[in-house]
């Protein structure tokens, strides 16, 4: 069976988000589960484009176009809506180029909607038995453009398939001709029936054809027993000490109260109304009072990063430290450093953070939305508050610095939370079988 991956990320080549993530291992466990595995991505001018994906044996094809030349910072949409077409032909074209006929051509996100619309619209009998599948990462973002930004760039045959519309959604149009469409966990996969941001109708209309998938983490990557990032690698066994050598030298960097006694909360995540700031950021100037510290590393939203960076006016520093950044080596040493780790999400399709949190033993304190319900249990692997409320949050921290006094609670806590296997395998396992499902249909 041959399965092509594609998506505008893949870690560590490229990454933004969990989307990066995913396509950076799941291809990788799949390939090992004996499917012939490949990954297609936008040839970017500013990044290294090894042809397999680091550490593995995964080919890695590149789509060339001067539309992936410069970084489009703002995301405007006047670059995205033909970036996201010349990525969707140019996929095509080059797989045939290359002679690849895949089985299943494995769609991620709105970024690549277009391919599944094309394969129906336009159908090729080069792609004949190929089948294709859209996994919904982020249902917020939907990548909808007038559809006159993409007239006068060279892809107007794609505007044949938009009909009589002038306003095009990529996400909605791959939602709609997809042979099967999955999102990244159970929860949110029922949370989308009820709500999908607009898109109830055309989800409907694919009932039965949808499921949710869990994501797992790469323990090749994610992992303080071999973690080369962090200041000190631990273990289950070693774990309360060691956390505590990387908490007093995070601290050390960052400018804070430098004691191993102070429980530090961490935050990592893009900057977006989605990942719960709103109830967060009320709450920070309470930190030095309710003597915790909170170390926030992000970028996005500018609204955000500017009231993040301006509490630091008022906050005191020795409590509170934000980095407005991509950092990935500063990412794992939160991980490492941290006892708790927010993620008050308003809506969270899967979350990795959460997973990974946990397996450095930092204690995740989640909302009950999404893949936080089905990866957290409450008191036993983490804190879970089920109002999206600052004031939910605000008593949830609250358990959180009382189970830090109650040294024993805390560290079986850290225990429970360090066995966890988030790992692909059972994950890759699932989409096999659906793979196999959908060819047979
Ligand atoms: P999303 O896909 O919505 O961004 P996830 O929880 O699925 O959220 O995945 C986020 C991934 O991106 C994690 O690997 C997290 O560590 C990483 N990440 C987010 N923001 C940053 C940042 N500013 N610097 C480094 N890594 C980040």
């Amino acid at each position: 069976m041959k399965v092509v991956h594609v998506a505008f990320e893949a870690a560590p080549i490229y990454k933004v988000g969990g989307l990066g993530d995913v396509v950076g291992s799941l291809p990788k466990i799949l390939l090992k589960e004996g499917i012939d595995t490949v990954v297609v991505l936008p040839k970017y001018g500013w990044i290294d484009h090894p042809d397999r994906l680091p550490g593995s044996q995964v080919p890695v094809i590149y789509i060339e176009s001067p539309w992936f030349a410069k970084l489009n910072i703002r995301h405007d949409k006047k670059i995205q809506a033909p970036k996201f077409a010349a990525f969707a032909l140019g996929t095509l074209e080059e797989l045939k180029r290359q002679g690849i006929r895949p089985d299943i051509i494995h769609c991620h996100d709105w970024h690549t909607g277009l391919i599944p619309l094309l394969l129906k619209k336009q159908p090729d009998s080069y792609f004949e038995g190929t089948k294709t599948i859209l996994t919904i990462h982020n249902i917020g973002y939907q990548g909808v453009f007038p559809c006159n930004y993409i007239t006068g760039t060279g892809f107007e045959a794609l505007v044949t398939c938009f009909g009589e519309k002038r306003r095009v959604s990529y996400l909605k149009e791959g939602m709609e001709t997809a042979d099967f469409l999955t999102t990244v966990s159970p929860t949110h996969a029922r949370e989308m029936r009820h709500d999908s941001f607009g898109l109830r109708r055309s989800l409907r209309r694919r009932r039965g054809r949808f499921v949710g998938i869990l994501n797992g983490i790469d323990y090749g990557v994610w992992n303080p027993r071999i973690d080369t990032r962090i200041y000190a690698t631990y273990n289950r066994v070693s774990a309360l000490t060691k956390k505590a050598e990387n908490k007093t030298r995070l601290q050390k960097d960052l400018g804070l109260n430098v004691s191993p006694d102070i429980p530090l909360f961490g935050f990592v995540a893009r900057l977006t109304s989605q990942k719960g700031l709103e109830l967060l950021i009320p709450l920070l100037t309470e930190a030095p009072r309710k003597r915790i510290q909170v170390v926030i590393l992000g970028s996005g939203d500018p609204k955000y990063e500017n009231i993040l960076k301006n509490l630091r006016k008022v906050i005191d520093r020795q409590w509170y430290a934000v980095e407005v950044k991509f950092d990935e080596e500063l990412a794992h040493r939160i991980y490492a450093g941290s006892d708790f780790f927010l993620i008050p999400s308003i809506y969270e399709p899967c979350g990795l953070t959460q997973m990974i949190a946990m397996a450095y033993g930092s204690i995740p304190v989640v909302s009950a939305v999404g893949g936080l319900v089905d990866t957290v249990e409450d008191g036993k692997t983490g804190l879970v508050f089920r109002e999206p409320t600052t004031a939910a949050l605000a008593t949830t921290i609250e358990r959180a610095s009382d189970l830090w006094e109650d040294k024993e609670a805390y560290s079986k806590m850290v225990n429970h939370a360090m066995r966890k296997d988030f790992s692909w395998k059972k994950s890759a396992r699932e989409y096999a079988r659906l793979y196999r499902r959908v060819i047979g249909t």
